[in-house]
Order: structure tokens, then C-alpha cells, then sequence
């Protein structure tokens, strides 16, 4: 077995180093546990939520047996191996059965593997890691340090903060993805304690690397049109948006945009910014609309307005985003605290639902970064709570209603 020296935390220059001294630099994507869920129901669901995006976009559909999304770390993986004048490449394992990997039935690619940093392939990754010779490497800032043993190596940097994007193997894997991610600020405005965004203030992007981003992506996949904007809230730096949609202008001419956001920012000016920049899809973070969570939560402006005018908020906003003929999706959380009670996140998904084109269903990840012990075991399963049975139940139902 390769021998690590104790600290995992590898810096820049242990990076390359590594780097440096391998034979073949592999960039695998892994599967995930929970992409073969055993609940039914989360079947069921996402088969819904397929069918409703699709009826949105022309282009929209959901890859079989593999990611749903570009795994976008990947190119800053593929930009830093060039810069050490490695040549990587990727082994695209995103469809092989998890259970495979796990019983050695699959022979692994290279000698140094560069990793996502998600948390639902830390167990593959020691896995593989344990095999003679072979060095996995995991990237950018993991939020479960505290928790687990660091028997795998990770850096302890963010690829983005260091580096531009490289799509040039990337686009060979995923020719034709149905949308791309993009964000031009970071971090958020908010302070939901469930969420590792938390206590970061929104920061703006240096709009030369977004411009590069836009840049690749006219590159390598110059056809797709829809962008999912990954500022966690849209609109928590306005002042920002004008120069955003000179950029997409210039580089797509016809694109089209999913947002996410918090229905407080949402006013008639950024309704105004939203239709300039051809947003279709509204993402609102609802996550619940129990009075006691939703508190607990400590969303700073629950505290500033209270929790009834935050309500009379949220009706006003859906509301106007119907109004102006964008379609709502509102995501629930189920699992938050230990507290079970989705009486009245169910009564307002039944009383507005007209307002809502779909629910969009969450299971918590309860990362450590937010207070939690997180129970790793990486798919949504058929005993995961009675809270998510009961919201899914209900999400199902009134999603083939609309
Ligand atoms: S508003 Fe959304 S992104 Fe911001 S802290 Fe809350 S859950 Fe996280």
C-alpha cells in the first residue's frame, strides 16, 4: 500500500508532488450510494420530478446510469493535473453498481485517483484507497474532518479558489449535459444553522473568472441552454446581476435560467432583473413551515420580521413570481432537528399549492459543519423517517395534480 505520511491534509505542494510522481493521474467519478435508491417512493418521486422539468424545457432530461449534473469539480481536477504537467485522464465510473467498487468486482483505474470531496464517497474512496498501490485522493475542503478518521488524503484548498475551470476531458464523458451550473457569488446572506452555506457572507465573484467559466462552457458545450445559477441566493448582491447578464449575453444569446433563492430578497426590482435574464425556474428554500423549526433555524430574519410576516412574505412572493409566468419549484426539507411534526408544512403545500409547480422534496444531509452527527449511509433509504414518507406522499400527489 502506498504509505501517506500522517497528515492527509495535503497543501499545494504536496498535491504536486503527488501528482508529480504518479504514472497514471486518473480523475474518477465515482458512483454514488443513493443513486440506486431502495425506496420506492423517492423513485416514484424523482420520476415526477423528471416529467415537470422536461415539460418546462425542451432540452431538459435526466442522464440514465449516470450523474445528474456535470460533476464540475472535475475540471478544476483536470486544470491543476495539467498544471503539473501530468496527463490526466477520466474513468468515468458514475454507472458501475456502488456494491461493485465495494466487492473488489471492478478493476480501478490508475495509480493516483483525484476525488470529489462529497461526503457520499468517502467509504469507496478508503476503499479503494486500501488497495495496494493505489493513492485516491480527495478533493477540496471536506466538512466532516471532526468526524472520521482521515484515512484517505485530501487538500485542504478549494481547486476554484486557485484555478480556472478545463472542460477539455470533461466534455469528452458528458458531450451533451442538459444544463450547467454556474454562480457568480458565494456564500449567503442567511444564516439557517442546518445549512454549511451559514454565516458566510455573500461574496461576489471575481467576474473575470466567471467570465473563463462562460468561456469554457461556450467551448465545449456551445448547444445547451439552460443554466442553473448556483448563487445560493439570487439577488442577495443585486447590484452584481447587470454585469451577469452582460456576460451571458455575450456568450449565449438564447439562454435560459434556474435560480435559487429566498423568497424575503424577492421584490419588484429583481422580478424585473429576473425576466431580463430569462429566468423560467424559481427555486424558493422553504424548507419547512413549522413556526417552532422554522425559529430554531434562527434565520436571522425570522427574528427581524417575525415569523408571521415572513409567512405573509412567501404567499406575496408566489404570488408575483406566478403572476410573471415563472414556474415556483418549492423545496422542503424533511429531517430537520429531531422534532417530528409536518402538520403545517402540509397544510400549506395543500392550501397553496396552485402557487407551487412542484415540490421539490429534500432528505437533510446532516453534515458536521452544521452541528450534526452524520450517519453515513448514503442512500435515501425506505426507513429514513416518517416525516419524508409523509412529505413525499403528499408531493407526489399534489405534483401530478398541477
Ligand atoms: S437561505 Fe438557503 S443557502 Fe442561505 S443559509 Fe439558509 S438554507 Fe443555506
Amino acid at each position: 500500500m502506498y504509505v501517506m505520511s500522517n497528515n492527509y491534509k495535503l497543501d499545494l505542494n504536496d498535491l504536486r508532488t503527488k501528482l508529480e510522481n504518479a504514472d497514471d493521474v486518473v480523475i474518477a467519478l465515482l458512483p454514488f450510494p443513493s443513486q440506486k435508491s431502495s425506496n420506492k417512493l423517492m423513485d416514484e418521486y424523482y420520476k415526477i420530478y423528471s416529467d415537470k422539468y422536461t415539460d418546462i424545457f425542451d432540452d431538459y432530461y435526466i442522464p440514465e446510469d449516470t450523474y445528474w449534473e456535470l460533476p464540475n469539480w472535475a475540471s478544476y481536477a483536470t486544470s491543476i493535473a495539467k498544471r503539473y504537467d501530468t496527463n490526466p485522464r477520466i474513468w468515468d465510473a458514475s454507472g458501475v453498481e456502488y456494491s461493485k467498487l465495494m466487492n473488489d468486482e471492478v478493476d480501478i483505474e490508475g495509480d493516483v485517483l483525484l476525488t470529489s470531496p462529497l461526503i457520499q464517497n468517502y467509504d469507496l474512496c478508503k476503499h479503494i484507497h486500501d488497495k495496494d498501490g493505489i493513492t485516491v485522493i480527495r478533493g477540496g475542503v471536506t466538512t466532516q474532518e471532526e468526524y472520521y478518521e482521515q484515512e484517505t488524503p485530501y487538500f485542504s484548498f478549494e481547486l476554484e479558489r486557485i484555478t480556472d475551470p478545463d472542460y477539455s476531458l470533461l466534455s469528452e464523458v458528458y458531450p451533451n449535459p442538459p444544463l450547467l451550473r454556474i454562480a457568480s457569488t458565494e456564500g449567503c446572506v442567511f444564516e439557517c444553522d442546518f445549512c454549511t452555506i451559514q454565516n458566510k457572507d455573500a461574496i461576489k465573484r471575481d467576474f473575470d473568472k466567471v467570465e473563463k467559466w462562460l468561456q469554457q462552457y461556450k467551448e465545449h458545450y456551445p448547444d445547451t441552454r439552460i443554466f442553473y445559477l448556483d448563487n445560493k441566493t439570487f439577488g442577495q448582491k443585486p447590484d452584481s446581476l447587470p454585469k451577469l447578464h452582460d456576460l451571458f449575453e455575450k456568450y449565449y444569446d438564447d439562454y435560459q435560467l434556474i435560480v435559487q433563492t429566498n423568497h424575503i430578497v424577492v421584490d419588484d426590482n429583481l422580478i424585473e432583473i429576473m425576466k431580463k435574464m430569462n429566468v423560467k425556474v424559481v427555486e424558493l428554500g422553504i424548507e419547512t413551515l413549522d413556526k417552532e423549526r422554522l425559529i430554531q433555524t434562527d434565520k436571522t430574519v425570522i427574528k427581524n420580521i417575525g415569523y408571521d410576516s415572513y409567512i405573509e412574505n412567501l404567499i406575496d412572493t408566489l404570488h408575483d413570481l406566478n403572476d410573471n409566468d415563472m414556474f415556483v419549484i418549492g423545496n422542503l426539507i424533511a429531517g430537520l432537528y429531531d422534532t417530528y411534526n409536518p402538520d403545517p408544512t402540509l397544510d400549506f403545500m395543500n392550501e397553496y399549492s396552485d402557487l407551487v409547480y412542484l415540490w421539490n422534496i429534500y432528505a437533510l444531509a446532516k453534515y458536521p459543519e452544521a452541528g450534526y452527527e452524520y450517519e453515513s449511509h448514503g442512500e435515501i433509504r425506505e426507513d429514513e423517517g416518517k416525516e419524508l414518507t409523509e412529505l413525499l406522499s403528499e408531493g407526489i400527489k399534489l405534483n401530478k395534480k398541477r
